[in-house]
């Protein structure tokens, strides 16, 4: 019997190890392990897996096991150690051969060295696929070791030499129907979970959910075409694509998403934003590469350069940041997007990171913990790989930079839009003081009805004087050799 492990490759197209499996004449059996970590506590007290990724997790799953239902395939589930878990498939299952797609994150390869172990001593094979990037590590026109140091370089090198993602696989294989009694309670247990799971989320997981919201976004809207001017707005389900949680799950293949780009190109036309559109993609796949390249270090305090920065680790600050009650409303109305949907713009993540780091000086890893629990597009390699970048201990490492989270809400929300839905409290604020309501005159204030430090926060910090206490403290730090 041949068994596919799914992990964070919920999908039945363009799986390659699904596919693989389906081409022998063996019968297939699939198997996704709930991760025990989910149920673990940040250092900053909180789950590491909130109930809305969880919830598009289960929903993935059960649209992945319907999916495979149609192929024959059972789908079999358990929670728990890795080691533990594959002890018990294969003394259950008379399995010769395993099929899975490896992922760069380090608790995922631990995972992966749990089953080498147990195979070996089972003496059954594991054969592991590349699989979770746009491009083919193989096709890099460089060694891993060799990875740029910034993203640009990496770009332009890809681009030289014109490496373009393969092709997606044909469609899956079907087999005769093979019934397993776990089948059922599988699909028992999704649903009880699903039940169990009242959070709300934006998007609906699935890969058929992906695979609309893609028809949709190119062929449909046509929002595609105007995804670059529009990619910096906070607020609408069109300001870019959202493709990202299917991405982080695999739902969705990025060689699917690319090479429907390139039909779309081909049948209507291409312009700046369909470029940008891969442009993005690549960004995903360099922090990708760059942890296969760094490893833990992209965990670590210190980041990939090895900059030992003070940080600071005050549980009250981080609090305000994480509930949105900074007094800032660009940071507030974004971190309360976050917990209400379990997403967040690239424009505001960027914020609200820089405004963490560089404003409140709060360790970057608190702040990428509760987008990690938060986030239902969490992907390990895009959102450390981010946060480091932003905390200036990352790639592209440039003089001290941070963002001016006034002067950024006037500009990509120029209307408070953003600000007003998710901060009602300062629904009657005028467009002029909406992003620093701690400027309005007495009288303003009044009509506008907001009583400071009672319908919204005064800031926790000042703008200014933070940053340059901030610049300080890093002019001050060291390297690690
Ligand atoms: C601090 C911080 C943390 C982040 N954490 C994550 C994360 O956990 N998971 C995640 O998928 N993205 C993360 N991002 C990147 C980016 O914000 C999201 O990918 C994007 O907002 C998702 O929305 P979208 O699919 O509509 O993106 P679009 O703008 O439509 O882009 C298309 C795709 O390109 C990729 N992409 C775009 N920007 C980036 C980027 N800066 N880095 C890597 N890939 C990118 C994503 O896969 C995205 O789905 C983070 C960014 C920051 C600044």
């Amino acid at each position: 019997m041949e068994f596919v492990w799914f992990r964070n490759d919920l999908r039945i197209h363009d799986h390659e190890p699904l596919y693989k499996a389906l081409e022998g004449d063996q019968p297939v059996i699939g198997g996704y392990l709930f991760s025990s970590r989910a149920h673990e506590w940040s250092e900053a007290g909180f789950r590491r897996q909130s109930a809305k990724r969880s919830r598009f997790e289960v929903e993935s799953l059960l649209a992945l096991h319907q999916q495979l239902s149609q192929l024959g395939v059972p789908l079999l589930l358990r929670e728990g150690s890795a080691m533990e878990e594959w002890r018990t498939w294969l003394n259950e299952h008379s399995i010769t051969r395993i099929h899975a797609y490896t992922h760069p994150g380090s608790e995922e390869r631990d995972d992966e060295q749990a089953l080498k172990e147990i195979a070996e001593e089972f003496g059954i094979q594991v054969i592991f696929y590349e699989g979770d990037t746009l491009l083919h590590p193989d096709d890099l026109p460089f060694e891993m070791e060799k990875l740029p140091g910034g993203f640009t370089s990496f770009r332009k090198k890809i681009e030289d030499k014109d490496i373009l993602p393969r092709k997606p696989l044909p469609p899956p294989y079907e087999q005769t129907p093979f019934m397993l009694e776990e089948q059922e309670k599988s699909g028992k247990e999704l649903m009880s979970r699903f039940r169990e799971l009242e959070a709300s989320i934006y998007v609906s997981g699935g890969e058929q959910e992906a695979l609309r919201r893609l028809y949709d976004y190119y062929y449909g809207s046509k929002h595609v075409l105007t995804y670059k001017e529009r990619r910096n707005g906070m607020l609408a389900m069109d300001d870019s694509s959202k493709f990202s949680p299917w991405l982080a799950n695999g739902s969705l293949s990025p060689r699917t998403a690319y090479w429907n780009l390139k039909q779309f190109e081909e049948e209507h036309r291409a312009n700046e934003s369909t470029y940008w559109l891969w442009f993005e993609l690549l960004w995903r796949d360099y922090f990708h590469f760059l942890l296969r390249q760094k490893g833990d270090k992209l965990f670590l305090q210190s980041g990939v350069q090895g900059m030992e920065v003070e940080w600071e680790k005050d549980i009250t600050v981080f609090d305000k940041w994480r509930d949105g009650e900074t007094g800032y409303p660009l940071i507030d109305a974004a971190m309360k997007q976050l917990s209400a949907t379990g997403y967040m713009s690239n424009r505001a993540r960027q914020n609200v990171a820089s405004f963490l780091t560089k404003n409140l000086g709060i360790d970057w890893r608190w702040g990428a913990a509760w987008f990690e629990s938060q986030l239902i597009d969490y992907d390990p390699a895009s959102n450390y790989g981010n946060w480091q970048y932003v905390a200036g201990v990352g790639t592209d490492m440039r003089k001290f930079r941070a963002f001016h989270v006034i002067k950024q809400g006037e500009r990509y929300d120029e209307k408070g839009e953003f600000v007003r839905y998710f901060l009602p409290a300062l629904k009657h604020v005028p467009n002029e003081y909406i992003y620093a309501p701690f400027r309005m005159p007495e009288d303003v204030r009044k009509q506008a009805n907001v009583q400071l430090g009672i319908d919204y926060p005064f800031p926790i910090v000042n703008l200014q004087e933070s940053l340059d206490k901030r610049q300080e403290v890093y002019k001050q730090a060291t390297f690690k050799k």
